[in-house]
């Protein structure tokens, strides 16, 4: 699709109907249409193998791409440039510059130019990410690599527009010091393994990829309201509320008809979107009051990860336009549920065919069970890493709350689906009447098409009939490090049955025979990962522990697994990470979880100390005054006057609670070990938070409203009209 000739098609149209959204999808991006018209024809070849991961350009391939991109960009209104890049924060980061350089012609005039080496390679004053101690070790510079398989886009501003160059962010030794290069050696490591797969099934196929589809939760909340609440504003979530007289216990909200102000924030959030390529597909209202989803169409995992970063950023500041504040946190609002962000995942070869696809022909099912089966062994081994890997003090939570899924791992296959695998485990062969492979007992598997009453949604890793659903990310999460270690293991059981295949066939003659058979010790090998039962129920946690699964019920415990041999050698004998970067992960993982509490915990102080008790005590005070104008009210009045007292020594309650989380954010201050620092946040600054928040959210119920400082949650969640 070029983007030429799309007359008018700019800021100002707020519409998603004005033309068809295949006349506009992706103008706001140099994409495969725009390069083949405006590069010759051997350095398109040469960006567009690039793009899929192979070859190299020369210095004067780049130049020339670098001038087409900088004419097109200047076409469209950029005057700046940007290397685009994920950094360990989780958040994009960006340092624009402008196109202009002196022109040597013409003293004191300038010219745009964008050179060869400006879009390949940048050098951000990278000191003040968080790089684990990497840039200790090593050197205190890092760079941005231009990544040719995202496509450049241009990003809109309030008074003009930038070009933004997606890239990887390396240290001066090609250290990863973002999420981006890990997850694409996660892809490559995946490919090279499911090739060799694909192989025993006489399938020539030269690239394999992962791919993601991630739904996005969120809450939207006037903006008004929101900025009245610092908790919100700093922290992303409510630190301190009372249950609302009506939560969502009615489920009215659920699929329920979309009110315009939110419609008109989606739409022109989409039309945004569709602009910059981003396949987003389905909007609808979720399970709370204010809560909301959006889906892509499923990309090439990388491609995902980049577009479910922008759009996170564009949903926050097209939100703010609307007057709305845009909620990514997993939990804002005690009591209601939280958001996630679905991650469906499977593998893709180059020509398109989904490998977790149950195929039409006893063959083509076997080749399914094969990738199945690694995927199986994959979530069994590393598991306890998998949810290591999401784990964070927002989406604590979420995980194992009873409307999330649970903290443990385990797999859902569907029942029709677990059965097949168990007759095929057992070597039942049914129809054997004829002659060849079905000999082998490899099921005619049914079409295994996802049906809604054999759905379960309390499962953290589901198979919906052609991919695995990964619900237990969260909403405001990177989906490139979970996608990563998706892959990374992945890969890894691929590896391990392509060898047990090899070596078996060195003595069976036929290799069908040998799968066959490796397969079934493996699906027997790891059963323990299958639940087909209520993952939310007590039950389960039990039965996990009996299993032997690892149970982490928050950051703390997750975070224990990464040092973990298992989980080491996945990763560095897959080649994803050095030893170091494996550690400065871990380090950043620790400190962005005391971080994210010590915010809160100071907020919280904050406001208790500053709004919350004066508001209550001036509360107090009139009521007393009142009370006291009032002749004889001791015996008058004596259920409301004891109703006083009680607020009073709740007050009280909170104060001396206040004054305890004080002394442990002394506490924390003074420790530094990394792994003591986490506890003392996680065992007793957040115990420390949630009991004076329960007692503030006593008080908030008995203070008069007019005496409440903040919005309350009956207003935050009221309907958006
Ligand atoms: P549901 O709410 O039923 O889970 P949605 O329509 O909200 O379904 O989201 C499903 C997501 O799964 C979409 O992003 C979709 O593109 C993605 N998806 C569909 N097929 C695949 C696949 N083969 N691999 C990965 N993702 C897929
Ligand atoms: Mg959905």
């Amino acid at each position: 699709m070029s983007n030429q000739g799309i007359e008018g098609f700019g800021d100002n149209i707020l519409r998603l109907d004005e033309q068809p959204i295949s006349s506009y999808f992706g103008c706001n991006t140099f994409n495969d249409n725009v390069a083949k018209e405006r590069l010759s024809h051997s350095t398109y070849i040469a960006l567009k193998s690039m793009s899929a991961g192979g070859g190299s350009l020369t210095p004067e391939m780049a130049q020339e791409i670098a001038s087409a991109i900088k004419d097109w960009a200047m076409e469209q209104g950029a005057t700046h440039f940007t290397h685009w890049f994920l950094p360990m924060t989780g958040v994009t980061a960006e340092k624009h510059d402008a196109f202009i350089f002196w022109d040597k012609n013409n003293p004191g005039s300038v010219i745009e130019m964008l050179s060869g080496s400006q879009l390949i390679q940048g050098e951000p004053d990278a000191s003040s990410f968080p790089s684990g101690g990497l840039r200790a070790t090593f050197e205190a510079r890092g760079y941005t690599a231009w990544d040719p398989s995202s496509p450049v886009f241009i990003m809109g501003g309030p008074s003009g527009k930038t070009l933004c160059i997606p890239t990887a962010f390396v240290g001066y030794h090609g250290e990863a010091l973002d999420h981006k290069v890990p997850l694409l050696r996660s892809m490559e490591y995946l490919s090279k393994e499911s090739v060799a797969a694909l192989k025993f099934f006489e399938q020539q196929t030269q690239r394999v990829v992962s791919v993601c589809g991630a739904e996005q939760e969120y809450f939207a909340v006037d903006l008004d309201l929101m900025q009245q609440r610092p908790d919100l504003m700093l922290a992303n979530r409510t630190l301190q509320g009372a249950r609302p007289p009506k939560g969502q216990e009615l489920e009215d909200h659920y699929f329920g008809s979309i009110k315009d102000r939110v419609l008109g924030f989606m739409q022109e959030l989409e039309l945004e979107a569709l602009k910059l390529g981003i396949p987003v597909k389905t909007r609808h209202n979720e399970v709370a009051p204010n809560q909301f989803e959006l889906a892509p169409i499923f990309e090439q995992a990388n491609l995902a990860s980049d577009h479910n970063q922008l759009l996170m950023e564009l949903m926050k500041s097209i939100g703010e336009r609307h007057g709305l504040g845009i909620l990514l946190h997993e939990k804002p609002f005690a009591g209601i549920n939280g958001s996630g962000k679905h991650c469906n995942w499977s593998l893709a070869t180059d020509q398109g065919h989904n490998l977790l696809d149950p195929g039409k022909t006893p063959e083509q099912n076997l080749q399914f069970i094969y990738f199945l089966t690694a995927t199986i062994k994959a979530i069994h081994r590393h598991g306890g890493l998998i949810r290591a890997t999401i784990a964070s003090a927002a989406n604590d939570h979420r995980l194992g709350a009873n409307e999330a899924p649970p903290a443990i791992m385990s797999i859902f296959l569907g029942m029709q689906l677990s059965q097949v695998l168990d007759v095929f485990e057992r070597g039942e062969s049914k129809g054997t009447a004829g002659k060849g492979i079905l000999n082998f007992g490899i099921p005619n598997l049914p079409n295994l098409e996802k049906d809604a009453t054999d759905r379960n949604r309390t499962s953290p890793f589901a198979f919906t009939g052609n991919r695995f659903e990964f619900r237990a990310v969260g909403s405001s999460q990177s989906i490139a490090f979970p996608l990563m270690i998706i892959n990374t293991a992945v890969a890894e059981s691929l590896r391990e049955l392509n060898q047990q295949v090899k070596q078996d066939q060195v003595t069976t003659a036929d290799a069908l025979v040998s799968i066959v058979k490796i397969l079934r010790k493996t699906l027997g090998e790891t059963k323990s990962i299958r639940f087909e039962g209520n993952g939310y129920s007590d039950e389960w946690k039990q039965e996990a522990e009996r299993r032997g699964l690892p149970v982490a019920s928050d950051t703390v415990a997750a975070l224990k697994i990464w040092e973990e041999p298992v989980a080491q050698s996945l990763l560095l004998e897959g080649g994803i990470f050095t030893f170091q970067e494996l550690e400065a992960r871990l380090h950043i993982r620790h400190e962005q979880y005391q971080k994210a509490l010590n915010i809160e915990a100071q907020v919280l102080k904050e406001m208790t100390e500053t709004l919350l008790i004066p508001s209550i005590l001036s509360d107090i005070g009139d009521k007393s005054g009142s009370l006291r104008s009032h002749s004889n009210f001791r015996s008058t009045l004596p259920l409301i006057h004891k109703s006083i007292d009680q607020q009073a020594a709740l007050l009280d309650q909170a104060q001396g609670e206040l004054t305890e989380l004080k002394k442990l954010l002394n506490d924390a201050e003074s420790v530094s070990d990394m792994y003591a620092r986490s506890k003392i946040f996680g065992h007793s600054v957040r115990p420390a938070m949630d009991k004076l928040r329960q007692t503030l959210d006593e008080l908030e119920e008995l203070t008069s409203a007019a005496y409440w400082p903040i919005p309350k949650y009956r207003e935050l969640l009221a309907p958006l009209v």
